[in-house]
This record gives C-alpha cells, structure tokens and sequence, in this order.
C-alpha cells in the first residue's frame, strides 16, 4: 500500500449530518426542562403525518416499535402466516415474530429488490393473516398489486417504509400503505433523532390503538394511572421530537443531497460489470443506501475486505433474514426456495453513502472498486 494511500482518511459506509440548527433546536428544547410529552413530538408528528399525506402520524422509539405496534393494530396473533419478504433488515420479520406469528418468505423482483407481488397468491394458505412489504433500499414496493391480492384474499397490508422516507410512488408518498407503514430515524436514515421512529395511517382506530399501545395501554382520555390494555413504553422523547422536527424541515434538501451522491455513483461506475439500482417508472427513490450486485463469479467478501484494506468501508447488503442462525433454527425447515433472494445475498454490496459524503469521497470509491474488480 503506498503512503498517500495510507494517509488518506477512511471513508464510512454511512455518514448523516447534523447541522447547528440541528443542535441549537435541541439544546433550546432542554432548556425548556419538558423533556418528554410536549411540542416538540407532536410537531413533529404533524410534520410526518402532512409529508405522508395522511391524517395521524404516532412517535415512537424505534422503526421496529412503529412495525410492531401495527402488527398488533393488524391482530396478528400466535400461528398467524405473514407473507413477507426475507431481503431485508431483520425488524421487517422480527416485528410479528414478538406475536408469535409465523414469516412465510416469498421472493423478490430481480430490478428493485422489492417483494414481487405476482409471487403472492402461491404462498397464501388458511393461516395467512397478513402481507408485510418493504420499500427496499428507498424504492416503493408494487404496492397496488400487493393491495389487490390482499383484497382479493381478505389479507390485511402492512408497509414497512422505514428506507422509503421522501420516495413516492404513483404520486403518493411512501408511508401510509394498508392499515399504515412506519418510518425509522436511525442515523443511516434519510432523517435521524438518534433513535426513532413514526407511524403513518389514514386509519383513526389504528392511529388510535398504536397511540394508546406506545404509552402504556392508557387512553387519550383516561387519568395518568388508568390502563386499558397491555401496552409498551414506545414513546418518543422531546430531545429526539425537537431534533425530527427540525431535520424534518430538511427532508428534500436531505432526499436531493443523496439523489446527487447516487447520480456521482451512477455516472462513476456506469461502464463496470455491476448491477446498479433501478427505479421503476411509476417510483421516485429516495435513497437510503446506493447498493451494487457484484457479477456471480467475483469473490464480494475478498472485494470488500480489499477494499476496506484502502480506507472504504463497505457491507454486505442485505444478509437475507431467512439465512440468519435464529430464524433457520426455528423455521428452516418450511422456507421455500428463493433463488432470488439468495443471488442479491451473495452479490450485493452498499457502498459509502449520505447526504454528506462528498464528490472526491465518491470519485474514490468508484476508482478503487474498478482497480479491485480489475484484479
Ligand atoms: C431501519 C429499518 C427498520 C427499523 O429500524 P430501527 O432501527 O428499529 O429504527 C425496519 N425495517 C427496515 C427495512 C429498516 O431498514
């Protein structure tokens, strides 16, 4: 490795940005000693439920929290089939494993990543309760196909749009699919409080229940110390509220700024012998990660472990859900094959990305991974 190679300074596979309006909102928000139920949440929440184009937005404290409250506003309970994708991040599966219900994996489409709806029908059996989608990497799901079988069926659909913050799809927003989707505001994602996360819904009675289920089983109108079921404390404090609203109010600044460091990789690695994302004519992406598909024969674990040797962190993206130790231990047995699904595990890679990765950071990337693919 020569020395200039050496010295230059590593690149990460993610960076966010937080601004000093960022920091002075929070700040503000700690001096005024509310530190948790107050303004700063619910702007927050008025904020999402308007970008979402729907009526009720829920704060919670994870993405994971949002998915699993709708998994109980959807009532699926133990020994419930979830028709679900398994080319995703584990809290996709995860959120009704905590019902006891059970993933049954259908495969993906070869250009987005996404679920393929025409693969759905086959998979349905009397214990389907439910079709769980995600908008993989930031590109939406087919979601009027997903919706016309579960309507077909009597299933109910639940949106995972925790990497789909500012995409659209057919016009609307990603978010309030189904009975509702959740966002996540991880420091990865497209906005970040830290921790958090969103639920969206055109639904009163979801809004409702996942209201009542994030503080405690208590009711909008009963006493402090009255509970009316079961619930969680999945609330989301006024430091994360006041840091969302104001990276919220930057969200298509944040959506455009990684639009750009997309379109540097598009044009930099345009002539390589790699899958690069594709954007359906119906969607608009918002990207959460910029991931490539090595060709089958390319060794990727060696390619990112060279490349990790010359400063650029890059990772395995996804590792599908149904190769994961836990979930083979409980239901390997039963998982179908899914070609698909097992090729993008193999192949894919997320290179460095964020609204703040620069130009030269880019230009980097793309030379070091054509000398590597070169080798
Ligand atoms: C980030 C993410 C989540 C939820 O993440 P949290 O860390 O719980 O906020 C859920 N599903 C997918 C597909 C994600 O990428």
């Amino acid at each position: 490795m020569s020395t200039t190679r050496a010295s230059l300074e590593s690149i990460p596979v993610s960076r966010c940005e937080v601004t000093e309006s960022d920091v002075a909102a929070v700040l503000e928000t700690m001096r005024s000693q509310r530190l948790a139920l107050g303004p700063q949440v619910r702007e927050f929440e008025r904020l999402c439920a308007e970008h979402a184009g729907c009526e009720h937005a829920i704060a919670v404290s994870s993405g994971t929290a949002g998915l699993h409250l709708l998994v109980l506003a959807a009532g699926i309970g133990a020994g419930d089939e979830v028709i679900t994708t398994s080319f995703s991040f584990v809290a996709s599966t995860n959120c009704f494993l905590y019902e006891r219900a059970v993933p049954v994996f259908v495969d993906v489409e070869p250009e987005t990543y996404t679920l393929d709806p025409t693969r759905i029908e086959e998979a349905i059996t009397p214990r389907t309760k439910a079709i769980l989608a995600v908008d993989v990497f930031g590109h939406p799901a087919r979601w009027d196909e997903i919706h016309a079988v579960a309507e077909r069926h009597g299933l109910t659909v639940i949106a995972d749009p925790c990497e789909s913050l500012g995409a659209r799809y057919k016009g609307r927003a990603a978010g309030a699919e189904g009975i509702g989707g959740a966002y996540a505001f991880y420091p990865n994602k497209q906005i970040t409080t830290g921790e958090g996360g969103m639920i969206v819904t055109h639904h009163a009675d979801v809004a409702e229940l996942c209201r009542s289920l994030r503080n405690q089983g208590r009711s909008a109108m009963g006493s402090w110390l009255s509970h009316e079921r079961l619930g969680f404390n999945y609330r989301l404090d006024e430091l994360s509220g006041a840091l969302g609203v104001s990276q919220m109010r930057r969200l298509p600044e944040l959506v455009a700024a990684r639009a750009q460091v997309a379109a540097w990789y598009h044009e930099g690695l345009a002539d390589l012998p790699i899958r690069l994302p594709t954007v359906r004519p119906e969607a608009e992406m918002s990207y959460f990660v910029y991931v490539v598909g090595l060709p089958e024969g390319v060794d990727r674990d060696d390619v990112m472990a060279r490349l990790a040797r010359r400063g650029i962190e890059t990772r395995a993206y996804f590792e599908p859900i149904h190769r994961q130790p836990y979930i083979q231990a409980a239901f390997g047995d039963r998982i179908g094959p899914l070609p698909i699904t097992e090729m993008l595990g193999r192949t894919m890679m997320a290179l460095p990305f964020g609204s703040a990765i620069r130009k030269d950071e880019v230009d980097r990337v793309c030379e070091a991974l054509r000398e590597e693919l070169a080798q």
